[in-house]
């Protein structure tokens, strides 16, 4: 059993053929998927998805590369949290590599996102790229260790995942772990221990190899287990159980 942590099924490439994206999860174990937002314009969308799906969880948030969307208020995410299935407040971060110049408002956007996360003890979804010094500094100012979170889609390197775990986080990999040049990710892999960690696809974006270019879907975090498992000596089916044990842990606060 395996669950993807963290998906975008309600974007055009996925939404467009969930029967086979639902029939794909079952054939490879995939028993669960947290469906990501990234605006609140598409919320109503996810949240549909997950009220008609018993499997499908999801989250509220804000992504930091969006800029032409409504921003979010603390009261509008804590409000937006306040149902059973949404289980995580985010996709919420800092990025630096996909916009420049002066990105005070992100990083507010992202201060918003972590005072909500308190205020309703709902867990992070973090999102870091090319940030990673002032993602953990805004973290430790705002206080992310009390609701505590995930470190999503994690390319940075192990003291960042140090300093992420010492709050508490969860860290979690997803096909970018199976690429070739991903030496020294694996290597962070090889040394964050199984039960801090999660797997994800980030579909549709980064399937993993060997689907690596074709559009990604949550039946393929098998494959990112598959490669935790080589890199740890274990089997993917144990990969599988812990991860998807902390995935409960996290979002819902009991383990299956
Ligand atoms: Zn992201
Ligand atoms: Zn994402």
């Amino acid at each position: 059993m395996y669950i993807d942590s963290h998906c975008h099924i309600n974007f055009p490439d996925l939404a467009d053929k969930l029967p086979e994206v639902f029939d794909l999860m079952r054939q490879n174990q995939v028993s669960h998927a947290l469906c990501i937002s990234v605006e609140l314009e598409r919320f109503p969308d996810i949240l549909a998805l997950a009220e008609s799906h018993p499997n499908v969880y999801a989250s509220v948030g804000v992504h930091p590369d969006h800029e032409d969307c409504s921003e979010p208020s603390v009261e509008q995410l804590v409000a937006l949290a306040d149902h059973p299935k949404v289980v995580a407040i985010g996709e919420t971060g800092l990025d630096y590599f996909r916009l420049t110049g002066d990105l005070e408002w992100q990083r507010e956007r992202f201060r918003t996102h972590m005072r909500a996360a308190r205020a309703c003890r709902k867990p992070l979804v973090i999102h870091t790229r090319s940030a990673a010094e002032d993602t953990l500094r805004l973290m430790r100012e705002e206080r992310a260790g009390e609701p505590g979170g995930v470190m999503h889609c994690f390319t940075e390197s192990l003291a960042v995942a140090e300093a992420a775990m010492e709050m508490g986080f969860y860290i979690s990999f997803s096909g970018i772990v199976t690429f070739k040049n991903a030496v020294a990710l694996r290597e962070v892999a090889a040394a964050v221990p199984l039960e801090r960690m999660l797997i994800e696809t980030d579909s549709p974006y980064l399937a993993p190899v060997p689907h690596r270019g074709r559009t990604n879907q949550p039946g393929y975090v098998m494959h990112v287990a598959e490669e935790i498992a080589r890199i740890k000596g274990l089997a993917a089916e144990e990969v599988g159980e812990i991860t998807s044990q902390n995935f409960f842990r996290l979002f819902t606060s009991a383990v299956h």
